[in-house]
């Protein structure tokens, strides 16, 4: 257990950051992760940058499959910062135990837990993903599941993708699904869902983000 807590996760930080919070809650997340997905095999390193010199343009936050990296940059907001290091940290987790997973299931996993006040809050209602899939399904314009899973999805309609993946990863776990298909994934590497439970899954999906959108109204 120490073993894996010293070395699975080679910092460099860039960034002035008090070193023990960032080992705490890097520890927190880890803890978090293992207990999902069991423990890692390969080291991960994970480089802090500052916002003018963080490499990469069109986001915040990003994990190299190649060179099993993240790279981060330093938010002072840190809940925030930290729920993306946590994202980043379930890529490298799920690239770690199944190889290169399937987009959906990568994006939707890293996005269905934060950092709140310091600790891991799982499943908690992303209100922008939910806002983003309500007004595509007014204009009709939601991806089918089948399109979700097996096509062009990050391609054709990116912040849908991201926000039906999460929506999609939140109903399998919260209606008790997730855990035989993910085992039956891991252990078989075969495609996720054959096209039955595709269509069974579908209405009860669309139902879910009818039951979690009236609870939120009726929380407002
Ligand atoms: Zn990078
Ligand atoms: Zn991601």
């Amino acid at each position: 257990m120490e073993k894996e807590k010293m070395f699975h996760y080679k910092v460099n930080c860039r960034v002035k950051f008090d070193k023990k919070e960032l080992d705490y809650h890097i520890s927190t997340a880890r803890e978090y992760l293992n207990g999902l997905f069991g423990k890692s095999t390969k080291c991960c390193s994970v480089e802090v940058f500052n916002h003018n010199e963080f490499p990469h343009s069109d986001c915040s936050g990003a994990y190299h499959h190649s060179c099993n990296k993240i790279c981060i940059y330093y938010s002072e907001d840190h809940d925030s910062f930290f729920s993306l290091l946590l994202h980043e940290m379930t890529h490298n987790k799920l690239h770690d135990i199944l190889g290169n997973p399937p987009r959906w299931l990568d994006e939707g996993l890293a996005q269905y837990a934060v950092f709140k006040n310091g600790k891991v809050i799982p499943g908690k209602i992303k209100m922008n993903s939910l806002e983003t899939i309500l007004n595509s399904a007014i204009k009709d314009e939601l991806m089918p599941l089948d399109y979700l899973i097996n096509g062009d999805s990050f391609n054709c309609n990116r912040s849908l993708a991201y926000a039906e993946s999460w929506s999609f990863i939140h109903f399998l776990i919260n209606t008790y699904r997730f855990n035989k298909y993910f085992k039956r994934f891991k252990d078989t590497k075969r495609e996720f869902f054959n096209e039955d439970e595709i269509k069974n899954l579908e209405p009860r999906w669309i139902a879910y983000l009818d039951l979690i959108t009236t609870s939120q109204e009726a929380c407002l």
